[in-house]
């Protein structure tokens, strides 16, 4: 049964995941896809997500040997916030981390670019959600040079050759961290310039989603053409066996939603976390604590109510 389910999964994803190695043009990638899926049939399948993602996320916990980042890339719109909301919507919040980021701070722009990133990493045992995340360092640092001017880089770091270290840089990072017990996750919300005008066009009309949107936003879209170039490359160039990429279709809310889910539940169903089983002597313990508790039940009263209860 939970094997089936996992086959199911497996196979729903395998059409978003970037394969390593290959060139990719984001232009191959339809943005409305949707697999043959009526909105109507996916509200129940996400609901199995969620559900799935808490049993694996509890496990998760309990094993505390394995971690998983889950990065969200997305332009503005993208639907990355309301991704985050409904996938994780299940899940205990004491073994979930959200980090967003945003333009770097001073005290980040002191330290080498993957410093806040390492700050953030998942400890063991938990979920942790990159809400944008390094692979910023390399779109809109590299679709405006003028940021990567004030990361203050000695001469010896720039050059013609700075994306391509970049690249390899993420993939050895995620690499070390994968080889040490940490799934890296990655997805990237594709939106058309289409869908993004008409959800901008909802945040300047509806009021309670003004603050969402800011002027910058507007200027940022002219730079679309840059950023498809700048995403191509990246997800080429870090499309890896340890950490591929998978390209979601996110011109329909509630299918980027599913696909959200499954690459997740994908990764964790790939670590099979166990609750940990004790060994005999603790298990001998639990039997001598058990024969005390049953010792000082009043009398009259069953020796072990809550087996009492539950035998009937
Ligand atoms: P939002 O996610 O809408 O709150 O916006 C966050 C902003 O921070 C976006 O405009 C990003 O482009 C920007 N941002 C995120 N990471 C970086 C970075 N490493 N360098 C410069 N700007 C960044
Ligand atoms: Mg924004």
């Amino acid at each position: 049964m939970a094997d089936k389910r996992a086959k199911r999964i497996a196979k729903f994803i395998k059409p978003l995941r970037v394969k390593p190695g290959t060139s990719v043009d984001l232009r191959d990638f339809d943005p409305r896809y949707k697999a043959g899926m009526k909105k109507r049939d996916g509200v129940g399948l996400l609901e199995t997500g969620v559900s799935l993602l808490a049993e694996y996320q509890a496990r998760l916990a309990a094993q505390d040997t394995h971690g998983v980042l889950f990065c969200l890339q997305a332009l503005d719109a993208g639907g990355k916030d309301g991704t985050i909301r409904h996938v994780m919507s299940g899940v205990n919040p004491q073994g979930v981390r959200v980090s967003s980021f945003k333009v770097p701070s001073a005290e980040e722009l002191d330290h080498d670019y993957l410093w806040r990133y390492a700050r953030r990493l998942p400890a063991r045992g938990e979920i942790a959600i990159f809400n944008r995340s390094h692979y910023e360092e390399v779109l809109v640092v590299r679709v405006h040079p003028e940021l990567l001017e004030r990361q203050r880089l000695p001469e010896s770091a720039l050059g013609a050759g700075v994306w391509a270290r970049r690249y390899r840089e993420i993939n050895n990072w995620e690499r070390h961290l994968t080889d040490n017990g940490f799934t890296v996750v990655k997805i990237f919300l594709n939106l058309s310039k289409e869908e993004q005008r008409t959800r901008f066009l909802k945040r300047i009309d509806l009021p309670e989603k003004n603050w969402k949107f800011s002027a910058a936003d507007v200027r940022e879209r002219r730079y679309w053409d840059d950023y498809q170039g700048a995403f191509s490359e990246m997800l080429s160039a870090t499309s890896t066996p340890w950490a591929p990429w998978y390209v979601v279709p996110a011109d329909r809310k509630w299918f980027a939603r599913i696909c959200a889910a499954a690459v997740l539940a994908h990764a964790l169903i790939k670590i099979d976390p166990r609750y940990p089983v004790v060994g005999e002597e603790v298990h001998r313990e639990l039997m001598a604590a058990r024969l005390d508790l049953e010792a000082e039940a009043p009398e009259g009263e069953p020796a072990d109510p809550y087996a009492a209860r539950h035998r009937t």
